[in-house]
């Protein structure tokens, strides 16, 4: 590891955020500043890229509110009982001290598009010349009759990893004999598409060993739902009998819940639950809102540049922006954080911009050592992100090749964290 003085300042931030309201260094020497709201898929990576590609020629801060971010992928494994939950869990100090950038841990509450700053909720304002957005994602008010963010301990979304995956993976463990598993899908476009049926999957691998006639109900409010024939036929093949799903043609849509009582009423009829999964609607995170980036939910972006088409000083990322053919995933904010940073270090330094390419592949767990996986490779035209062609699991495969994907999943993820973090 270099130490050298801009990474004992990011370092020094970083510390003393963790004692008090943050710290914010004035950017006195005129080298260009990058401001990057999220530490998640997208901001990480973004930050990351910049600071190792500028070499020093511009600023880079970074701002997020936890001193460790867990991601999501994987969390269905942490669920499943495959993964420990300190697996999934990532700091800040590699991208302070060997990358140089300023970690700032704070929210952002507010950007001033006129005077190019960003306000943190400590009182600290930033200064940028690009600033870039990922907030991931947040709830749509009054999604789910009967479900609000004060009722995420009794039914949780554990859409944002950590505590609420901690909590869900609790209930499920201490579901009574023969007790129900309910989960409330969410409309498209939604984070990770396979994400609520892997993680079925996962609940039901749980189950099978201590509480085999436990039932599992799905109300989704779509008719379709993403590798869906690869989960319906691992279900049949591992978990028969145990799993229900209600798509929006028997009223999986219709759906009310009472977290008080603990039921759900799908389509009119009540049933009760001994662990109950909300997960509402999406939209963009909520700072994309407040900077007025917004057209509906989600921020519309340039696929060339992953700018915004409201501000052309602001990129969004990940799954706050409207992205075109891509599926909201990690992998897909790694990708367009990667075309953003090779955009700005352009913009700021003049280095070379190649045309942007991007890639997703999302995996899932089916039961031990059953993964399956889609994905595609994309280009940017004006219009928005293309899809230039894409591969998917097949059912039938043989079980070599569906360890083999597992075994893929795991190296992607190894590889992913640290293209992130460092
Ligand atoms: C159960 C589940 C399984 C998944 N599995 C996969 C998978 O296998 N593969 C895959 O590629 N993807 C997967 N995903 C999707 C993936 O997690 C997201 O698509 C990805 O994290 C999006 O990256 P992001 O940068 O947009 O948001 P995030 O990674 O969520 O990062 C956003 C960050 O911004 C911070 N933030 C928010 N608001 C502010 C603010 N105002 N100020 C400062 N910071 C702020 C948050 O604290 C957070 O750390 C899964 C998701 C779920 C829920």
């Amino acid at each position: 590891m270099t130490l050298n003085r801009r990474s004992f300042i990011g370092t020094g931030v970083a510390a003393a955020a963790t004692l008090s309201a943050p710290m914010v260094l004035a950017a006195s020497h005129g080298k260009p500043r990058v401001v990057v709201v999220g530490g998640g898929a997208g901001g990480a990576t973004a930050a990351r890229y910049i600071a190792k590609g500028a070499k020093g020629a511009i600023d880079v801060t970074l701002v997020e509110p936890t001193r460790k971010y867990y991601t999501c992928f994987f969390s269905n494994l942490y669920i499943g009982g495959f993964r420990q939950l300190a697996s999934i869990g990532h700091t800040y100090g590699t991208l302070a001290a060997e990358y140089g950038i300023n970690v700032v841990h704070d929210w952002a509450i507010g950007v001033d598009r006129d005077a190019r700053t960003v306000s943190l909720a400590g009182g600290a304002k930033l200064p940028y010349d690009r600033l870039i957005l990922s907030p991931g994602i947040d709830f749509v008010d009054g999604a789910v009759p009967g479900w609000d963010v004060s009722a995420q301990n009794a039914m949780p979304h554990a859409y944002k990893a950590g505590s609420q995956t901690e909590l869900l993976k609790a209930q499920v463990n201490a579901m009574p004999q023969g007790g129900t598993f309910l989960m409330v899908a969410p409309p498209n476009p939604f984070r990770c598409p396979p994400g609520p049926y892997e993680r079925v999957s996962m609940v039901a691998h749980a189950l099978k060993a201590t509480n085999p006639t436990a039932k599992i109900i799905i109300a989704d409010p779509k008719p379709k739902f993403s590798k869906m024939a690869l989960f319906q036929e691992g279900w049949g093949r591992h978990y028969d009998g145990m799993i229900d799903w209600i798509g929006d043609d028997f009223g999986g849509g219709n759906v009310e819940v009472d977290p008080g009582a603990m039921t759900v009423s799908i389509d009119g009829e009540v049933t009760k639950a001994d662990a109950c999964n909300v997960i509402p609607a999406m939209k963009a995170g909520r700072i994309c809102e407040q900077a007025g980036l917004t057209e509906g939910n989600w921020a519309p972006v340039s696929g060339h540049t992953m700018q915004s088409r409201i501000d052309e000083n602001i990129h969004v990322l990940g799954d706050s922006c409207a992205q075109g053919d891509m599926p909201k995933s990690g992998f897909s904010a790694n990708s367009q954080a990667k075309v953003a940073a090779m955009a700005i270090r352009g913009a700021l330094t003049g280095s070379k911009v190649f045309p942007a390419k991007f890639s997703n592949t999302c995996w899932s767990l089916l039961e031990t050592n059953d993964g399956v996986k889609v994905g595609a490779t994309y280009e940017a035209t004006d219009e928005k992100i293309a899809k230039v062609d894409g591969f998917i699991s097949k059912t039938g495969e043989n079980a070599a090749l569906r360890q083999a994907t597992f075994e893929e999943s795991v190296g992607w993820y190894a590889g992913i964290t640290a293209d992130m973090f460092g």
